[in-house]
């Protein structure tokens, strides 16, 4: 993208550039284009060089890099997980990324990915669900109606034809604000006292609850068969939000074996509990949902691939417009090799203008 001269620039995507960019887009024109980014990744998934997140952990949250390249692109993602976050006016979530040029080194994009990371994890959901959920779903349970529940809800309704919810949160407020943001975008939404009575009647169950523990937001009880489970919250070590019982009655799908062993709710089973990849349903080599009955349950903890497919779409969705900024980030002389020249240049250039 940078004009020939200018090789040293870096364009940068704002939160502000982020917001008008999805805006101009339309939010659900955004999440199914990229959820189609998402899929065309996930359907070439041998092509990527895979690494667990790198994750650094401490008593309130973690820190993590999730690093991937495709041999021609490189992306990583800087993210944190800190729940208690929300109460001093943070969010729990926040994140920036960059992708890059394999052959240059150089990168070609830095952009925000608080918002980016919301839309590409409601997009990887509503993905997974196209091959999970049950036909003709209509109506999902929202279960923590935090910074990621109206992305969820509206993937789900673009991607899938989700319009009715079912929410619920133990703040009402959260559920309250929640329904008041997806006024007007066709949803009938049902407030909820409880998880129990927000599960009744859903075709689909998503979980985004915030606790650093393993918390029980679903108990076995309250799944019957033929539900598909979308369980977003549970990704680090030691936070979860479903009963073990639950994983072993359902067929599980999930990213990177690897990293879900030690991330997902499948931390709570056995190394050796099968599990399918959800690349290979997406390839066609194995099948998602086989029967009506069938409780299936996508153990989303978020993978690095869905955030390179993030940082590709907006890097092709920014092409002729204005909603980014070229940004000074990488020091290159005019004759390589001359680092320190470049310096000594700017101190002469400062001296002349004093
Ligand atoms: P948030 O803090 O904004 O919202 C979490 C909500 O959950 C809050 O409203 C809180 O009141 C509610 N909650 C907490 N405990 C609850 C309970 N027992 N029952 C019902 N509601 C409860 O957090 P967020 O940014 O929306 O993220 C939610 C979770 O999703 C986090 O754990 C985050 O780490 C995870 N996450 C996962 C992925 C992924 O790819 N899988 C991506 C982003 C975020």
């Amino acid at each position: 993208m940078p004009a020939p001269g200018t090789l040293n620039l870096v364009p940068f995507v704002s939160v502000e550039n982020m917001m008008n960019l999805v805006l101009a887009t339309g939010v659900e024109t955004f999440l199914t284009e990229l959820a189609a980014y998402i899929e065309e990744d996930f359907r070439r998934w041998e092509a990527f060089d895979k690494t667990a997140r790198v994750a650094s952990h401490s008593t309130d949250g973690v820190i993590e890099l999730m690093p991937t390249s495709d041999g021609r692109l490189y992306g990583f993602k800087y993210v944190n997980g800190h729940p208690k976050n929300t109460r001093t006016g943070r969010q729990t979530v926040t994140a920036f990324g960059v992708l890059s040029d394999v052959e240059s080194g150089y990168p070609l994009l830095l952009t925000e990915m608080t918002i980016l990371t919301a839309l590409r994890t409601a997009a990887t959901s509503a993905v997974a669900a196209r091959y999970l959920a049950p036909q003709g779903a209509r109506t999902m349970a929202l279960i923590g109606n935090g910074a990621q529940s109206e992305f969820q809800a509206m993937a789900f309704k673009a991607i899938l034809g989700i319009d009715r919810l079912r929410l619920f949160d133990i703040e009402p407020t959260a559920s309250e604000r929640c329904r008041r943001n997806l006024e007007g975008f066709g949803f009938d939404i049902e407030i909820c006292r409880s998880g129990e009575q927000a599960v009744e009647g859903a075709d689909i169950v998503t979980t985004a609850t915030a606790d650093k523990q393993s918390a029980t937001i679903l108990s076995d009880n309250m799944i019957g068969a033929g539900i598909h489970i979308n369980a977003v919250g549970g990704d680090c070590p030691g936070k979860t939000e479903l009963h073990r019982d639950i994983l072993l009655r359902s067929d599980i799908f999930v990213e990177f074996p690897p990293q879900t062993r030690i991330e997902g709710e499948i931390q709570q089973l056995p190394a050796d509990h099968p599990v399918t990849e959800l690349w290979q349903v997406i390839a066609g080599l194995k099948p998602g949902r086989r029967a009506a009955q069938q409780i299936t349950l996508f153990d989303s903890v978020g993978f690095a691939t869905e955030d390179f497919s993030a940082l590709r779409y907006v890097r092709d969705r920014l092409t002729g417009t204005d909603h980014f900024d070229m940004l000074d980030l990488l020091a290159d002389p005019d004759e390589p090799r001359d680092l320190f020249g470049m310096l000594l240049r700017r101190k002469a250039l400062n001296a002349s203008a004093q």
